[in-house]
């Protein structure tokens, strides 16, 4: 069975008082509500990360994870958080390749690349993202694009460093714009993933990877998401930032 992962990205919104108050109450729900193995990862910015690995400290249903990391181990990098401080505040997880740094920090495969190498030597669980542009899509190059992030961004990993990895299909033309992918479109998608996975390493990496799906998940469209057999949870944005609709999508999976 893979892992089922519900990952809410806070992106650059609230400051640490509300933070806190939002964690307390996702904590409090998936206490009293969630029934089975699923995971909640909350992914915050840097200022609350140390708080909310305290306050899930012990609780295996809610780890913390961050939005970047810079690919040094340390250095004069004047402003940037490497894997390794990510880590030692307890956070396991780290979002690389957001589409938003691929667009406004122009990241690109080869610098994630290198993100994954350093967050993966730090104990830290890349949550890869990858995904078209609208553009991509119209012109039909998706499953080149796809295939392109894949083997520039994570074929050059072991095998056996597949079991910390998590993958995140993200169409950017669904991010916050209130459309989302349907669901055989994400299946499609999820599942091409996975062929290429099985052709590089094979079927075993490939059918336990978690690969999450993300644009415009919500509590009224993540069950038919999810029933798809390659789609082992979201990856949520806008409705993180609601307990109830955080916890919400999550108990797609009691
Ligand atoms: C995201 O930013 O990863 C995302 C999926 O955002 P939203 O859910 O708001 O579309």
């Amino acid at each position: 069975m893979r892992k089922k992962i519900v990952a809410g990205n806070w992106k650059m919104n609230l400051d640490y008082t509300d933070g806190l108050s939002l964690f307390s109450e996702v904590i409090n729900m998936v206490k009293d509500e969630v029934t089975g193995d699923q995971q909640a990862v909350v992914c915050s910015p840097f200022i609350h990360l140390h708080s909310l690995a305290q306050m899930a400290k012990g609780y295996h249903k809610v780890a913390v994870g961050a939005q970047n990391a810079h690919q040094a181990e340390s250095g004069a990098y004047t402003g940037e958080i490497s894997t390794k401080m990510i880590a030692s505040v307890g956070a396991q997880y780290v979002i690389l390749g957001h589409s938003e740094r691929r667009q406004y920090f122009g990241e690109t495969n080869e610098l994630l690349a290198k993100k994954t190498d350093m967050a993966l030597k730090n104990q830290l669980k890349p949550i890869f993202c990858i995904g078209e542009t609208l553009e991509e899509r119209q012109a039909e190059k998706h499953f080149d694009v796809i295939k392109q992030q894949l083997v520039e961004g994570v074929f050059h990993l072991e095998a056996v460093d597949f079991d910390k990895l998590v993958l995140a299909y993200e169409p950017v033309w669904a991010i916050g714009t209130g459309v989302t992918a349907s669901a055989e479109q994400a299946q499609e998608i999820h599942a091409f993933i996975r062929k290429e996975i099985a052709e590089k390493y094979d079927q075993t990496v490939a059918d336990g990877i978690t690969i999450l799906y993300g644009g415009s998940c919500n509590p009224k469209n993540a069950a038919e998401l999810f029933a798809k057999e390659d789609i082992d949870g979201g990856l949520i944005g806008g409705a993180s930032l609601k307990s109830r609709d955080f916890v919400d999508i999550l108990k797609t999976f009691n």
